[in-house]
């Protein structure tokens, strides 16, 4: 939006003083940023460090989730902020070693404002208890954090606005594992039109953090022949995650 500059005001002159002071600022601001090897913000393609405690300095640097989540604000920044009844962020531990990240909210979410709590969160929930983990252990987020209408997938744009928010989350969090939950998420994050069938079983690398595509528990429930791959996936994200 262009700033109003009324020209009969008198303190005009301090007012484009002002606005020249900030642009300088800003200047500085980013050749800063340039220098410790950012172009641009948020950055969406900086490798992650895995969580190891003697890890570099992260780019956005967030001291923490909640200034993650304070920086998103009531996002207006793509056209899926009018359907949404609330921003679902994530949920679970700050310093977990393992994060599932599904699609989007769905109506449920959309409601309660935390991923996965309809009925294919009930199953994901069971997943992660059948790796002897709960919960709370682990990280849950989306792709994407509002509610696409009628349960649509996301789109580039929604993506591309919303993508750099959950980077900054793994930033904060630095797993050591992602268990991405289904096509759209696999195939998003990996950047490719590969089928899940053929992505799943084996880890892939996601920013620098091992990741292993799985289905997602919505089409577990539809099919439930097929949570014995799940099963052999989960196996193998505990076999990893044993290690740690
Ligand atoms: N499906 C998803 O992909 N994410 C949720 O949070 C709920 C259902």
């Amino acid at each position: 939006m262009r700033p109003d500059i009324p020209s009969s005001r008198p303190d005009q002159k301090s007012y484009l003083a002002e606005l020249r002071e900030m642009a300088v600022g800003l200047r500085h601001y980013l050749e800063d940023e340039k220098k410790l090897g950012l172009e641009g913000w948020p950055r969406a393609s900086m490798p992650l460090q895995a969580n190891t405690p003697s890890g570099p300095a992260m780019g956005c640097s967030p001291s923490g989730l909640e200034d993650v989540r304070a920086g998103l604000g009531d996002c207006h920044r793509c056209k899926l902020h009018p359907y949404r009844t609330q921003i679902v962020f994530g949920t679970g531990n700050p310093q977990a070693k393992l994060v599932f990240i599904g699609e989007a909210p769905g109506r449920d979410e959309d409601l309660q404002g935390e991923p996965f709590v309809g009925q294919a969160g009930q199953l994901l929930t069971k997943i992660i208890q059948a790796i002897q983990l709960h919960r709370e252990e682990v990280y849950i987020a989306n792709i994407i954090k509002c509610r696409p209408p009628e349960n649509r997938n996301p789109e580039p744009d929604e993506i591309a606005a919303c993508e750099p928010f959950l980077i900054q989350q793994l930033q904060v969090i630095r797993p050591k594992l992602i268990c991405a939950l289904g096509t759209f998420a696999a195939q998003t994050l990996l950047k490719t039109e590969e089928k899940i069938s053929s992505l799943r079983g084996k880890f892939h690398e996601y920013q620098g953090i091992p990741l292993m595509p799985t289905y997602h528990p919505a089409f577990l429930l539809r099919n439930p022949n097929r949570k014995r791959e799940v099963w052999e996936d989960m196996k193998k994200i505990k076999k990893e995650y044993e290690k740690l």
